[in-house]
């Protein structure tokens, strides 16, 4: 997402990219991606908002919170509000299809992708910056963009960061889990209960677990997605093929609510993730050459929704950095000052993702009531202080209403422009 985004952001800017990808061939697998109006906005200054609109099918619904128990709903909104707010709908994409339009697009432009091209070391220490393949291969570059998050099941890896920083440990265990499930609609229509939830995206929280309901489109097929946030339990996954263990898994909701126990009865397939944050101790080499993005850079738990997001914003905004080289001896300070935009807003996602995330798993008792009573609240309170639309690039104290003005109404290009102006002046790479 973050490689193929930057792709395309510095080919419209005039730079000559090459994208080199692991897999042999565009996989585009995955579940659920949420795009909100920050990423939204992205997609449309790389140009590809039209094409998604045709492609993905995508379709803004409503947010909701609900009680696992009886799903009562504590947060309740309508689909047209994040558009009216912040410029740019929320709407739930399938990542393959989001992945199928960034490549197409790329292919397009003439975007160099090579595909079976596992990146496994670079060497950054000698004059020449040298991007070393599996096979031997060696290529040169002015600047390399490791925006290669790897999942294997134990956690998340990326061969960039290793050789930038060999001895540090960069990821952080959730030690919780994530599983990821698709009913298709006709299941999930054939039943009043549970046809309902093909309108809304509901996040549902119960003790130390969550589970998300968010209706989405494959092709022209639509499905609900479940993605179900759960303890660890290290026997549930099956080797490495990160198949869930169907029975195991019903147990983690087995006190949720009727809705729920009838998708689940459906699930006959499910895959598990384990949910980890990155944290580098910092996103470009000593050398000032290499620079990392995306998951590689600041992998968040799922509880706001940023994966994307953040990972297109990384993208757009490097291009802008980059805009502002005139010779080669700026890239160090063009990439220092990419790390020093995007740095806070990333870190504060990821912190308040695991805030989001503890909040929403508590377990039954005073804290919880506690945290419904003022979720309950929630809208009354957005109605009574609406937002001004002024503070949106100012990092918000976290639970402030300009909290989510500052998440989803940011313009990471205009940001990054006024910081570089700030900093290099109005010099700019012709
Ligand atoms: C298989 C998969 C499924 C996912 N499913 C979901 C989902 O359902 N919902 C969700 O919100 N997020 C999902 N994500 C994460 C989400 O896509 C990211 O949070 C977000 O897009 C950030 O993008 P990224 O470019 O940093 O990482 P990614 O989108 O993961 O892209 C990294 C790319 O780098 C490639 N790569 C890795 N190592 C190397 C190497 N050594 N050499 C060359 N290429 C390499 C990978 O093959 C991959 O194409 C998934 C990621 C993956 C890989």
């Amino acid at each position: 997402m973050a490689g193929l985004g930057a792709a395309i952001a510095l080919t419209k800017k005039g730079h000559n990219v090459t994208v080199l990808e692991s897999t042999p061939q565009l996989q585009p697998i995955g579940g659920i991606i949420v795009m909100q109006a920050n990423a939204n906005r992205i997609l449309d200054g790389l140009g590809v908002y039209e094409s998604l609109l045709t492609i993905c099918a995508a379709k803004p619904f409503g947010p909701s919170t609900r009680r696992y128990k009886d799903g009562e709903f504590l947060i309740k909104k309508l689909a047209e509000t994040h558009e009216q707010e912040y410029g740019y709908p929320l709407w739930p994409l399938h990542r393959g299809d989001l992945q199928q339009v960034l490549y197409e697009f790329a292919v397009k432009r003439g975007i160099t992708l090579r595909f079976d091209c596992r990146v496994v070391a670079l060497d950054d220490d000698s004059e020449t910056l040298t991007v070393i393949i599996k096979d031997g291969e060696r290529i040169e570059a002015d600047i390399v963009v490791g925006a290669d998050a790897e999942r294997p099941v134990p956690g998340i890896k990326s061969s960039v960061r290793k050789s930038i920083f060999p001895d540090s440990t960069c990821v952080r265990d959730s030690g919780m889990d994530i599983t990821r499930v698709n009913i298709p609609e006709a299941i999930v229509r054939s039943d009043p209960e549970t046809s309902i939830l093909m309108d809304q995206i509901g996040l549902w929280c119960g003790p130390f677990t969550t589970l998300a309901a968010m209706p989405v489109a494959r092709g022209d097929k639509w499905y609900l997605g479940l993605d179900c946030c759960h303890q660890r339990d290290e026997t549930s996954v099956e080797g490495s093929s990160r198949k869930q263990n169907i029975e195991q898994f019903k147990e983690y909701f087995k006190d949720y609510a009727s809705p729920i126990q009838k998708l689940l009865s459906y699930t006959r397939e499910a895959h598990v993730w384990r949910m980890m944050e990155t944290m580098p101790p910092s996103w470009v080499s000593r050398s000032g050459r290499v620079v990392l993005i995306g998951d590689a850079a600041h992998a968040a738990l799922p509880w706001v929704g940023q994966g994307g997001g953040m990972a297109l914003e990384d993208a757009a905004t490097l291009a802008e950095c980059l805009q502002r080289v005139v010779v080669s001896e700026d890239i160090p300070n063009a990439l220092q000052a990419f790390q020093e935009i995007r740095g806070s807003r990333c870190k504060l996602v990821q912190e308040w993702s695991a805030i989001k995330g503890k909040r929403a798993t508590l377990p039954d008792g005073p804290e919880q009531e506690q945290r419904d009573k003022n979720l309950r609240l929630f809208n009354a309170w957005v109605k009574a202080k609406p937002w001004d639309k002024i503070h949106v690039d100012e990092l918000p104290e976290l639970e402030s209403l300009n909290w989510k003005a500052w998440l989803s109404g940011h313009s990471a290009v205009e940001f990054a422009n006024r910081k570089l102006d700030e900093r290099f002046g109005t010099r700019h790479y012709k």
